[in-house]
């Protein structure tokens, strides 16, 4: 990806250099030391429903290990690259940088999770220690990993055939029955794609 400044727009080209998107200056949020920028909109139409523990799935794209990734522009280079998404929510609910060897945190240890307040700024001798206090080194419940399971006692926001559902039908049936807009829709359906990992997909489709 690569970008060409303009008087005051930007042109997101992918490789072969067409156009992706265009985008005025106006909609970027500057995050951190102000040399990078964000697009606050994109970032929060992927944040999900809160579940029971108040966990906001992660709706968009991930990096290779699961965890929610974004372009920002770096003014610098004046180009796109990607970030981790959580590292740029933390940035916004502290006003200010990420210290030196330090990550945004997990409180809740679910990686795929957006809510700001399970985020904290920490080191990663902080993120181990915590995670063997909470004993969650063992058997822990990524839905985007492979051993994702349902678990015990825990109320889910819907049926098994509800989730089936979102995952086989259309946009405009999932809107029609769960009486949802067609974006929210699609949230609903990439939900019931991304996660669940422990409900088999159905086998027609
Ligand atoms: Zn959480």
């Amino acid at each position: 990806m690569d970008i060409e400044r303009g008087s005051k727009h930007y042109k997101y080209q992918n490789n072969d250099g067409n156009v992706m998107k265009q985008s005025t200056m106006s909609d970027h949020t500057p995050i951190g030391d102000g040399n990078r920028a964000i697009r606050l909109e994109a970032l929060y139409k992927k944040i999900g429903e809160p579940d029971a523990n108040g966990c906001m799935p992660w709706l968009g794209m991930t990096n290779n290990i699961g965890y929610p990734f974004i372009p920002y522009l770096n003014f610098k280079q004046n180009k796109y690259r990607m970030m981790l998404a959580t590292r740029a929510l933390l940035m916004l609910k502290l006003g200010r940088d990420i210290l030196p060897k330090h990550n945004a945190n997990h409180t809740c240890h679910n990686r795929w999770c957006m809510n700001e307040q399970h985020l904290e700024e920490g080191t990663q001798t902080d993120k181990m220690r915590k995670m063997r206090e909470d004993k969650r080194l063992e058997g822990r419940t990524n839905p985007h990993g492979v051993g994702g399971h349902r678990q015990h006692g825990r109320k889910y926001k819907y049926t098994d055939e509800e989730i089936q559902f979102q995952r086989t039908a259309t946009f405009e049936e999932i809107a029609a029955r769960f009486n949802v807009p067609r974006d929210k829709a699609y949230n609903m359906k990439r939900g019931a794609h991304h996660f669940y990992k422990w409900l088999p997909f159905p086998d027609d489709k």
